[in-house]
Formats: C-alpha cells, sequence, structure tokens
C-alpha cells in the first residue's frame, strides 16, 4: 500500500515513515523542510519538498502517485508559540489539513491518520484522561486539532473517509537513525540533554507551584517507536471504522523526576533552575490508553521513562549538532 507521510522529514514523521516502511509500505513524503529534514527522510521515501498550502502540488502528488492512505504530521505544534500567534496556528494547521483532504477527496483517498493532541483536553478533569472526558483545548494549537478532528467527521460523512485522531501526550525518545531536532528546540528531554552535550549552560524547570507531588508539572512520555507502531495498528483498523485514541504510557513523572532520570543516564549534573510557569502548560497530563489497547491489543514497549531518555541521549551523542540538513 502507498502512503502519503506529511510531516516525514519531521520528528515524529521520520520514525514513522521509518516503521510504515519495515511493515512493506511505501511511502511518499510531503514536507518542505522548514522544519523538517532532509537527512530524517528514509532512503525508501519519495520526498516531494512542497508546502501544504500549495494545492496545485498537493494535487499532482495524488495524480502522479496510488496512494491509498494518509498520515498527516506536518503542523506547528509548539504550544507556547500558539499562545502568542493563535490565528496563525489556527489559520495554517486547519488551512493546510483542509487543503490535503480536498485533494484526497479529489482523488478518492479515504483514510486519513490524524496526528492530534492531549491539548485538546486542556486542564483535564480527571487523571488518567479518557477519550470520552470533556474537550476545552489549553491552546490555540490544541484548537487547532480539535477543529481538524471535527472536519473529518463531516468528511466521513459527506466522503465516507475513514480515520483515526491519535491524541498523543509527549512524544519522545529516538530510533537508531531518527531523533529530535527542532529549531529553536522547546522540548523538556532534548533541551536536557544539550545541557549534557555542554551546549547550553542549564535547564530552566517553568514552574514548582504547581499541585502535583513535587511542584513541577506531570507529563505522560511515550516512545516514538511505540507511538508509530500505533500510527500503523490504526490504519489497518480502519476499514472497521473511524476511531479516536490517546497515546500514552498511563504513568506520569514530574519534570523534576525527568531531570533526574537524566542525570542518570548521561552521568551529567545538568544543573537545574527554577523559572516562572510557562503559559498554556496544565499541571498533569496522563493518558489513559486503555481503549487502544482493548481494541487494537497496541502496548508501550518502552513504557520506561529511563529506557526513553536512553535512546534519546544515544541519537543526541552520535548527532550533537542534530541533523546536517
Ligand atoms: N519544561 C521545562 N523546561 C523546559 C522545557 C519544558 O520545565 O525547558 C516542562 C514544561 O513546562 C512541561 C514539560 O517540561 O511541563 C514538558 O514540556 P515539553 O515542551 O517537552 O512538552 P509539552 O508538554 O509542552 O508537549
Amino acid at each position: 500500500m502507498m502512503m502519503l507521510v506529511t510531516g516525514g522529514a519531521g520528528y515524529i514523521g521520520s520514525v514513522a515513515t521509518e516503521e510504515l516502511i519495515k511493515a512493506g509500505y511505501d511511502v511518499v513524503v510531503y514536507d518542505n523542510l522548514t522544519q523538517g529534514h532532509r537527512q530524517a527522510v528514509h532512503p525508501q521515501a519519495v520526498l516531494v519538498e512542497a508546502h501544504l498550502a500549495d494545492r496545485g502540488a498537493l494535487n499532482s502528488v495524488f495524480a502522479k502517485h496510488d496512494i491509498q492512505a494518509v498520515m498527516h504530521f506536518a503542523a506547528h505544534s509548539v504550544v507556547s508559540f500558539s499562545m502568542h500567534d493563535p490565528l496563525l496556528f489556527i489559520r495554517e494547521n486547519v488551512g493546510h489539513a483542509i487543503n490535503l483532504l480536498e485533494a484526497m477527496a479529489a482523488h478518492d483517498v479515504k483514510r486519513f491518520i490524524l496526528s492530534s493532541t492531549a491539548n485538546v483536553y486542556g486542564d483535564p478533569e480527571r487523571i488518567p484522561i479518557r477519550e470520552e472526558d470533556g474537550l476545552a483545548p489549553g491552546s490555540p494549537y490544541g484548537e487547532s486539532k480539535l477543529m481538524i478532528e471535527r472536519i473529518l467527521h463531516w468528511c466521513e460523512v459527506r466522503y465516507g473517509l475513514r480515520y483515526a485522531s491519535l491524541r498523543y501526550f509527549n512524544a519522545a525518545g529516538a530510533s537508531e537513525a531518527y531523533g529530535e531536532h527542532h529549531d529553536p528546540e522547546t522540548h523538556l528531554i532534548p533541551l536536557l540533554l544539550k545541557v549534557a552535550l555542554g551546549q547550553r549552560e542549564h535547564l530552566d524547570i517553568y514552574g514548582s507551584d504547581y499541585p502535583t507531588r513535587d511542584g513541577t508539572c506531570v507529563r505522560d512520555y511515550i516512545h516514538l517507536i511505540d507511538l508509530a507502531q500505533a500510527h500503523i495498528l490504526a490504519l489497518e483498523a480502519l476499514d472497521e471504522g473511524s476511531r479516536i485514541y490517546n497515546l500514552g504510557n498511563g504513568e506520569g513523572f514530574t519534570v523534576q523526576e525527568v531531570v533526574t532520570t537524566a542525570r542518570e543516564v548521561t552521568g551529567h549534573p545538568i544543573p537545574a533552575r527554577i523559572a516562572p510557569r510557562r503559559s498554556g502548560d496544565p499541571a498533569t497530563l496522563v493518558a489513559s490508553s486503555e481503549k487502544i489497547r482493548r481494541e487494537l491489543g497496541w502496548e508501550a514497549r518502552s513504557p520506561d521513562l529511563r529506557e526513553i531518555i536512553e535512546s534519546a541521549w544515544r541519537w543526541q551523542q552520535a548527532h550533537p549538532e542534530g541533523y546536517a540538513e
């Protein structure tokens, strides 16, 4: 089966492409390489270097390749940036998804996997969070993803689209070949590793007065390869119906616990200091992934925070400057 992977040169899309190719799929990566990296594109994938705003380019991809399903990763994704520029996030994330869905409808492509987010729940009513819990996005980023989820519903009604919305908690870790290189980097684990590599002086811990066990935010870190495999399981189940799943490990770690584990893994003291809260951060986000376990038999193989950080550390040491291009 031929897949289109938007954002296939990005952090999560590159590993999803790698897992798809391992599973025997053919992959066309659609990425404009503004946030993605040429080196992160699997050598067996076809790279189409184009923007999702370019509807002509999108249509020609579907005209040229016999694409049967789409995994849509390409998006603006940094929550704190979305708090500064809500209209950009909503206009581009939603607008680009609509362009993609229109091209799919025009070419009768009926399978879609959305990279969605735990941010659709905002500050959750209960922990662990279940898919049926209240939706109140915590940021324009989360709002943009929830809007796309709703649009998918109407595409199902009108075009018979089958979709899976996968609400990620904190994607982390690396495969042997592909890892995390954002510019600028804003995520906790790669920033800790940059301190360990001597590229930054210290880590700022954003807030120590949250109502959690040590006052720092609790997050549910899920290994990138587990995440990628959940996409393939969801894709293979689409013929039985559209679906929405949380993807996390069901176990939360505080920022302080992540710092301690990173110190243990790297053997570096990683200085950290308390800084003000970052806007848009809920105190605790922990998933119930019971639904995808029950329905698709998905299991996180690497639930262990240490293993996740070890995989990221191996990749960062092998690529201290990240991807060259
Ligand atoms: N965080 C932090 N310092 C940093 C980056 C992140 O304290 O330099 C915290 C952040 O407030 C959040 C957690 O680490 O509670 C995970 O943040 P990240 O940006 O990695 O992912 P997010 O939860 O925003 O998706």
